[in-house]
Formats: C-alpha cells, structure tokens, sequence
C-alpha cells in the first residue's frame, strides 16, 4: 500500500528542511519526497497521514549499545572503569539467566523504538539480543564478542565464535531477517583479548566478510597498560595470573602491527587518540563511534572530536550501554555533544544543529555501512523514518526544526517511528512487544540484582 506522510517540517537530510513536506512510502521503501501539495497531485488514490505540527525525519542511527545490558541501569554508578566492568561481568555470569538477558535486551529495543532510533550497532555478548532485535522490527549489525587475554586461549576462542557467527547467520536466514540484521564480530578491548586473538579475529572478519567492531582507546588505563604494563587492568590481569607485554605504543599502532586496521573496523571511544593515531586511522578507512555521555560519566575525557572530522574520519554518535548513559536518547546525546565540544574548544560555531541531526542519522549510517539504504529521506531509500511532536511546551515557540529538536528536544518527543514500512511505534503504543510484559518481566529480572 502506497501512504502519504505529512508533517509542518521534512528533513531529509541530504537536503534543507522542506515547510509542509510529504514522504510517500509504498512496501519498505520511499517512493517519493517533496511538498505535501506536489505529491497529493502525484498520488491522488493515497492516504495521507499528517502529523501537524511534528517534523519528519530518518531514524536515528545509534552506532554503539549494548542492549543486553538494559537490566543494569543505575545499578553499576560505580565511578571506577575497571571495577565497574568486573562488576558487571560478575553479576551477569552470576546472577542472570538467559531470559533474563533477552528480558534485558527487549527493553532496550523498546526504549530505542520509543526514542526514534531505528538502527543499532550492539555489541553483544549473549544471542539474546539478535533474537530481541530480529522481533522487535529494529535495524541492526549485532556485533557477536568474543574475550580472551590469555593466548593460549586464542584458537580455541576464535573457532568458538567462527561457529557462533555461522550458526547466528543461518538462524537470520532461517526467519527472514537478512534485510534488516547483519552480524558482525567484536573482539572486547585490549585488556580482555590477546594479541593472538585479535590477529585471529581480524582475520575472521576478512574470510567472512563481516565487519569488527572494538572499544579502543577508552581510559588512561588502557594507555598505561599498553604503554608500559601499569594501571589498573596490568594490575587485573596481574593478579589472575595473565601474562601481558606491553607493546610501549598506542591503541591505534597496536592495533596497526596486528593487522587489525586492515579491517577497516568500527572503534568504539577513540578518547586517547593523537594526531598520529588520526592519520593512521584515515590510512585504513577506520570509522569511529563516538559515545560523549558514557566517556564524560566515568571520567574519560574528551574525545578529539573535531580533528577527527577535519581528518576526514567517517564518526558517528552512540550512547554506548544504559549501564554507563544511563539513557537511549540520541537527541540528547546529540545535545550533549556538541555543547560539550564548544565549550572545550570555546568555539559557539563548531556545531549547528543540522550538523547534528546529520551526525545521528546519514554519519551513522555511513559508520555501519549502510548508508546506500537509510540514514536520508531519498527515494530508492528503506522507508526508516520518525516524527517528532513540536507542539509540546519545551520546544514551543520554534523557528527553525532542527534547533528545536537539537537544543530543546528529547527522545520523548518523539511520536511515530518506522522501520522498513513498518510502523513499530504510534499513538504511545510499540508494536513489536507487549510493553507491559516486558515491564514485569524486568521486575523479576532487576530482583535478582538487588543487594551485593
Ligand atoms: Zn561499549
């Protein structure tokens, strides 16, 4: 069926802003876009569906979460980086079971449906969030991890996750999901994979021509621990026994002499980056997640945002897990950043908010390769798309749509979310799950992570 959607503002993206502009969707994908006038001539037989005052826009595309991890929100706010993700490690291999993991990763669709977001690029450890990304009508690239600092354990490791991806793959095939999920591999970080591993890895990715995603150059921690042997995770992997030498050199060169930026992968932070590091990244057409919120939240610092981009680097915006953010909320986000790097830079001109909108859709698109289908409204395009309401008391009066989603919105404005032309969120209502279901299941699931 072929539908007319309407709204008092459209932003392509790719183009200005369009006052009473229409996108037509027919099946999955967009058919048309222009004014609401031009396109009723065009398609008298359709049905128009108008949002009033609300501007219609792509989905925003979150290029770094971990849904699985919804369950811990609020409940790590422990400032310390490397006894937070030991603790977290522990209470979920201790404590949760794997319907509570994928009670975990349904509520983190359903928070991202309900902001707008309409592609993921998670990070996941359990099958859980496949299974809850395939039902909930969501995009993604799932990034399967895999852990392992000892060597010895590389071999093993990578046959492991080689037969996880395969059979993950066939299960997508198997239910009809290959249009909207894609898998990819991520070899943890660092300090919890060896150097053997991430050989192996990055070759993997390559014989399956899959892309890798990596948290890279997160802490001070991880600097030291590569630097010389130091600080925090040198003493972790110490104290269990693991040897580790020290490369004496960065993330990034480390990662160059592994063979890892061969595979032009995903690097989640990018925080300790220099200029050397940016150059080496351009060299191997790296793309980078930048997660602002989660970076600030434990203390990280600023990620060198700016020459990033002057670089020519393909950077993207993600929230990283809720454990860390503690919220789903590209807008915010969005907001975040850019306030964040004019202040630091004392520069009010780094950023507009178009700049911004673009950073969370078609720059997130670019970073997980998916640009050729979502990330604008253009024709030929997936029919991914939202609306935001502009009638709310916070972001009225408005004279440009993208200052007031930028600098006075948030993921609560938005109204309609779609994915593929498939309506999955409308008049307060996700329609991929029972909410309330997934609600109670939570309460039983955030029951077990009560007390030490
Ligand atoms: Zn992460």
């Amino acid at each position: 069926m072929t539908t007319i959607f309407s709204a008092h503002w459209l932003l392509p993206i790719t183009a200005p802003p369009l006052a009473k502009g229409a996108v037509v969707v027919n099946a999955d994908q967009i058919l048309a876009v222009g004014s609401l006038a031009e396109l009723r001539a065009q398609f008298p037989a359709a049905p128009v569906r108008d949002f009033g005052e609300a501007a219609i826009l792509p989905g925003f595309v979150n290029v770094h979460s971990h849904l699985e991890l919804t369950a811990f929100r609020g409940r790590l706010e422990e400032p310390h980086f490397q006894r937070w993700i030991a603790n977290l490690i522990q209470l979920k291999s201790e404590r949760l079971s794997s319907d509570d993991l994928l009670t975990s990763a349904r509520l983190g669709c359903i928070e991202a449906i309900r902001a707008g977001v309409t592609t993921l690029g998670d990070t996941a450890d359990a099958t859980a969030t496949l299974e809850a990304l395939i039902e909930s009508g969501l995009r993604g690239v799932v990034f399967q991890e895999c852990f392992g600092p000892h060597v010895e354990q590389a071999d093993a490791s990578t046959q492991a996750i080689e037969r996880k991806l395969y059979d993950l793959h066939e299960h997508i095939f198997d239910v009809g999901a290959q249009e909207r999920v894609r898998l990819g591999v991520s070899p943890h970080a660092p300090y919890s994979v060896s150097d053997r591993l991430f050989a192996k890895v990055a070759e993997l990715s390559f014989e399956m021509a899959i892309d890798i995603a990596i948290h890279t150059a997160e802490s001070q921690d991880e600097v030291k621990l590569l630097r010389d042997g130091t600080g925090a995770f040198a003493e972790s992997l110490n104290r269990r026994g693991i040897e580790f030498t020290a490369p004496g050199c960065s993330t990034i060169q480390y990662f160059q002499q592994l063979g890892v930026l061969e595979a032009a992968p995903l690097l989640i932070h990018c925080v300790t980056v220099d200029d050397e590091d940016i150059a080496l990244l351009k060299e191997s057409g790296a793309r980078v997640a930048h997660c602002p919120k989660s970076n600030a939240k434990f203390g990280h610092g600023i990620a060198p945002l700016t020459a990033m981009m002057r670089a020519g680097l393909e950077v993207g915006l993600g929230t990283d897990s809720v454990a860390s953010n503690n919220t789903c909320d590209l807008i915010e986000e969005a907001r975040f950043c850019a306030l964040l790097h004019q202040a630091a830079q004392r520069d009010p001109l780094l950023f507009d908010p178009n700049a911004m909108l673009k950073m969370i859709t078609l720059d997130g698109a670019r970073v997980l390769n998916l640009e050729d289908k979502i990330g604008s409204l253009e024709v030929g395009k997936q029919a991914d798309l939202v609306a935001i309401d502009l009638r709310r008391a916070h972001n009225t009066p408005h004279y440009d749509p993208a200052t007031a989603i930028i600098f006075s919105g948030s993921a609560q404005d938005v109204i309609f979310t779609m994915v593929a032309g498939r309506v999955l969120y409308e008049q307060g209502q996700v329609s991929s799950f029972d909410e309330a279901e997934v609600l109670r299941a939570m309460q039983v699931t955030q029951e077990k992570l009560v007390g030490q």
